[in-house]
């Protein structure tokens, strides 16, 4: 999913957890995280685990390899949705949800979908609203090298653009 604006009066939370809560639009019914906490670049902000992997990427599937899409827990961790100014990033060797900008309480928390996602199964158009916001979202793959270089990836996505960028 694209970021959206879920704002008062037209959200419902839908979970809270540790560092954040689940939000729902009542309009759109479109979800999101919003942080609970306030994190600083670097800072692991939780780990997640393996819950299966499959062979084709899915909406709700992160890349690790070339034919390695896994789906995480916590399934709360999917609600993350992309955004082409993003706060957050699945480490997929670590294992780990790491911030990747200031991030304070009561933002959402985004992430770069080619920061994981080579060919993505669903391009969509972003509405971001971001100064740099790329509009169609496809994948690393389409998008150029010098793009690329302004965001941190997963050594996944690094390796693939060594190879055929
Ligand atoms: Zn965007």
């Amino acid at each position: 999913m694209p970021l959206v604006q879920i704002t008062q009066p037209y959200y419902q939370v839908i979970d809270t957890f540790d560092f954040a809560e689940a939000r729902q639009n009542i309009l759109t019914s479109s979800k999101a995280l919003f942080a609970l906490k306030a994190f600083n670049e670097n800072d692991v902000i939780c780990h997640f685990t393996i819950a299966e992997i499959f062979k084709s990427p899915t909406y709700l599937t992160i890349q690790k390899g070339v034919d390695e899409h896994i789906m995480i827990a916590p399934t709360n961790l999917q609600l993350t949705n992309h955004s082409c100014n993003p706060n957050v990033l699945f480490d997929t060797d670590k294992l780990q949800f790491i911030c990747i900008r200031k991030i304070n309480v009561g933002d959402e928390l985004c992430f770069f979908y080619p920061a994981t996602e080579w060919d993505i199964s669903q391009p969509f158009e972003c509405l971001c609203n971001a100064d740099n916001c790329l509009k169609t979202i496809q994948g690393a793959k389409y998008l150029s090298k010098e793009i690329l270089s302004k965001y941190r990836l997963t050594s996944f996505i690094q390796s693939m653009i060594q190879q055929y960028h």
